[in-house]
């Protein structure tokens, strides 16, 4: 039997660092946010519908997507990004279902869901939250401030921008809440490394 797990967490918090490690245990990770970027790739279906929507302003000279552009147009306007996830939410969760059925079909021991806005869709009803079923969910967190260090460190993101993006997010309490399981990444990467262990352990000897 393969356990079916939720994976969220912030910018920053370490979700892909704890997946890596999931990895290396066994598991097999479904990422939302490459089967995004897979699925706006030049020549995709895809890319013409957001053309159609948002204007043809939102494709670049090469045939790629200008997130930048289309980022500017739905960012303070909830309509256009009601249109942008009617358009991208069901050919995106439909690949993560098959991608997640594939891994149980192969009977692996986990097949972990990376899905950065997890539990934001919980409480709207809306994304892979809302049509996929998870054994259960765990949540990666860190403080806000080593949220924004982290990310500033990674690429160079400006750390009051990173702080803007963490308050619109759904706040770090509610999430804590709803997640069945919680990794503290504050620590050095072995304090994570245990944590990730035992969860693993745990989780893929209930499911044996
Ligand atoms: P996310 O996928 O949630 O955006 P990442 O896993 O990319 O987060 O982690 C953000 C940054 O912080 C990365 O550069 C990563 O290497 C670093 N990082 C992650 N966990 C730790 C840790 N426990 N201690 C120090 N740096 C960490």
């Amino acid at each position: 039997m393969t356990f079916v797990l939720g994976l969220s967490g912030g910018i920053g918090s370490g979700k892909s660092t704890v997946c890596a490690m999931l990895e290396e245990l066994g598991a097999t990770l479904v990422d939302a946010d490459a089967i995004v970027h897979e699925l706006q790739a030049p020549g995709q279906p895809m890319l013409k519908e957001l053309a159609r929507e948002f204007g043809h302003e939102v494709i670049d000279e090469s045939g790629a997507l200008d997130r930048a552009a289309l980022g500017a147009i739905v960012f303070r306007d909830e309509a256009r990004r009601v249109a942008l996830g009617r358009i991208m939410h069901p050919p995106v969760v439909a690949e993560m279902m098959r991608r997640t059925r594939a891994a149980v079909d192969a009977g692996v021991p986990m097949a972990v869901v990376d899905i950065p806005l997890l539990f934001e869709g919980a409480k709207t009803g809306t994304g892979a939250a809302a049509v996929m079923q998870f054994d259960a969910t765990v949540l990666v967190w860190v403080p806000a401030e080593v949220q924004a260090d982290r990310t500033q460190k990674r690429d160079g993101s400006d750390r009051d921008e990173v702080l803007r993006r963490i308050g619109a997010q759904l706040p770090i309490d509610e999430k804590k809440a709803m997640a069945d399981h919680l990794i503290d990444n504050a620590g050095t990467p072995d304090a994570t490394r245990t944590q990730v262990e035992a969860l693993y352990a745990r989780l893929t000897a209930a499911e044996a």
